[in-house]
């Protein structure tokens, strides 16, 4: 295709929503891409990540939020409230999603943002997949859309790729008229040394028990492409306890290995080559509260 064409369309989209309503598995949906990490537990997403879809039609950068968080009593939480406001205030076009059947305080509170900041803003009803009852959602989005001011509504399943075509229609619509400032291929303005950390974290989501995957980041030490093309990481794993660490190494290490031989696979199908991933577990007692250290791993602009 020869881009871009006359009408190309390119935008800022930010995808908001409280934790857990799916707005990684939209982003990762809507790039075709598994980008952004994903697990059942709230505050997967600690980064601002920037996903890029590319069409004939135009190209949508979408910006994933780490959403608002209550409690931003510790430097973590701060620092995730400042990437959410600062997202939602850059972009041309918002997306709001929310569970279906659903309307929190929470969900109140980000519209609420989303109107003081003037942002035009759609609304997406995702997981229609658990609604049971489909008719049964129609007076709860009369009701919604009766006290709320929303460009579009869209029923869609992020999980189950529905509606996903509409929503991105509606979306391109209200982007500006303007040529792509990413090229065709890329889809992310992150390194590939920050997803592979973000590779680790996701595995640590998915193996580790309640609050302890909240109590580890992971930093990566070297990132190195080998003469034999073979990539070579080095991540550490960072705790706050000497307990953490054990837990996180496992009996005769078997926690670590599953954690190192996953991640390293997707490593390598999201960077198409070799990867040979050395992990470590150190022990940093506060780390969660250090803005210095924040800094160093990237969670602070
Ligand atoms: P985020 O915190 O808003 O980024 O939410 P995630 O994308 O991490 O998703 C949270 C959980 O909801 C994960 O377990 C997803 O698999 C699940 N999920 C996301 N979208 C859907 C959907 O359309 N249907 C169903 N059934 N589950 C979904
Ligand atoms: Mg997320």
């Amino acid at each position: 295709a020869d881009l871009p064409h006359e009408d190309f369309r390119c935008g800022a989209v930010a995808l908001v929503g409280r934790p857990n309503v799916g707005k990684s598995t939209l982003l990762n949906a809507l790039i075709g891409f598994r980008l952004s990490i994903v697990s059942p537990r709230p505050q997967t997403t600690r980064h601002r990540i920037l996903g890029i879809a590319t069409s004939e039609a135009g190209q949508v950068m979408y910006v994933d939020t780490p959403g608002l968080h209550r409690g931003a009593k510790r430097a973590m939480n701060r620092s995730l409230n400042r990437a959410a406001r600062t997202a939602m205030a850059e972009v041309d076009l918002a997306v709001q999603l929310i569970e279906a059947g659903r309307w929190t305080d929470e969900d109140e509170a980000l519209y609420a943002a989303l109107v003081e900041q003037n942002v035009p803003r759609l609304l997406a009803i995702n997981k229609v997949d658990l609604a049971k009852d489909k008719g049964a959602l129609l007076p709860f989005v009369a009701d919604l859309a009766a006290r709320h001011l929303f460009e579009d509504i869209h029923y869609v399943s992020a999980l189950k790729q529905k509606g996903l075509k509409e929503l991105e229609r509606a979306i391109l619509q209200r982007l500006p008229v303007r040529p792509p400032v990413f090229g065709e291929d890329e889809i992310t303005d992150r390194s590939e040394r920050f997803l592979a950390a973000e590779m680790v974290r996701e595995q640590l989501m998915l193996r580790l028990d309640q609050e302890l995957p909240y109590a580890t980041t992971v930093e990566i030490e070297q990132f190195k492409d080998r003469d034999d093309g073979v990539t070579e990481i080095h991540a550490v794993i960072w705790v706050e306890r000497d307990g953490q660490k054990a837990i996180v190494i496992g009996q005769g290490g078997a926690q670590l290995k599953a954690i190192g031989s996953a991640a390293r696979r997707h490593m390598e199908r999201l960077f198409e080559r070799k990867v040979f991933l050395k992990l470590w577990v150190k022990v940093r007692e506060g780390w969660v509260d250090d803005e210095a250290m924040l800094k160093k791993l990237g969670y602070t602009d």
